[in-house]
């Protein structure tokens, strides 16, 4: 199992960052190592600065494909949920590339609850709050690449597997955790909604 993520995918977390558009998905990994479910705690490692939430939309992959066009990627989708992409901000400037400051063990709390009865072409929200107070709102609509775009482009670097996790990138609102917090991300479309709550230890 891989999860495969996306960087920069909304206009105005680029500029948050103070980074340039990107013209085409850029992609990055996680370790399974580093994956947690509801409840589990997300574990801040020692000496790396500063730790933040980054809510998501994912998706879950139900049937191994490779090279699909973006038709056909709602035939692979199993399912919608909700994903944070911890990531040790400080680090990650530092290093230049990403896979430290994304991979620390429990960076990756996915919920255990999927929307099944997805429609692709209607909205998909994300909400992300810290203890109880919202951080981040936005909808898959302010996307810069689509889900079917995203997946259909993924699929062409690497075969996608059953229960494969493919995340779609953060809105802005991006902040810091600290220990004794409890992060809560949401994900809702079409009457339903999913989340992932963990303790900050
Ligand atoms: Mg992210």
């Amino acid at each position: 199992m891989k999860v495969v993520l996306t960087g920069l995918n909304y206009i105005n977390h680029a500029r948050e960052l103070g980074m340039d558009l990107p013209e085409y998905p850029i992609i990055f990994l996680k370790p399974s190592t580093a994956v947690i479910g509801p409840g589990d705690p997300i574990v801040l490692p020692e000496e790396v600065g500063r730790v933040d939430y980054e809510g998501e939309i994912a998706v879950v992959i139900g049937k191994r494909c490779k090279a699909i066009s973006e038709e056909e990627v709602p035939k692979v989708i199993r399912g919608i949920t909700a994903l944070n992409d911890v990531t040790a901000r400080d680090v990650q400037r530092r290093d230049g590339q990403w896979t430290r400051a994304k991979s620390y063990d429990t960076f990756c709390p996915i919920s255990d609850e999927l929307i099944e009865d997805f429609d692709l072409s209607q909205p998909i929200e994300v909400e992300t709050r810290v203890n109880g107070r919202l951080r981040q709102r936005d909808s898959s609509a302010n996307m810069i690449f689509s889900i079917p775009y995203l997946v259909s482009f993924i699929s062409r670097v690497m075969t996608l597997e059953e229960g494969d996790v493919i995340a779609t990138g953060t809105p802005p609102g991006i902040g810091p955790l600290n220990s004794g917090d409890e992060v809560e991300v949401s994900v809702i479309h079409k009457g339903r909604r999913v989340e992932v709550v963990n303790p900050v230890v």
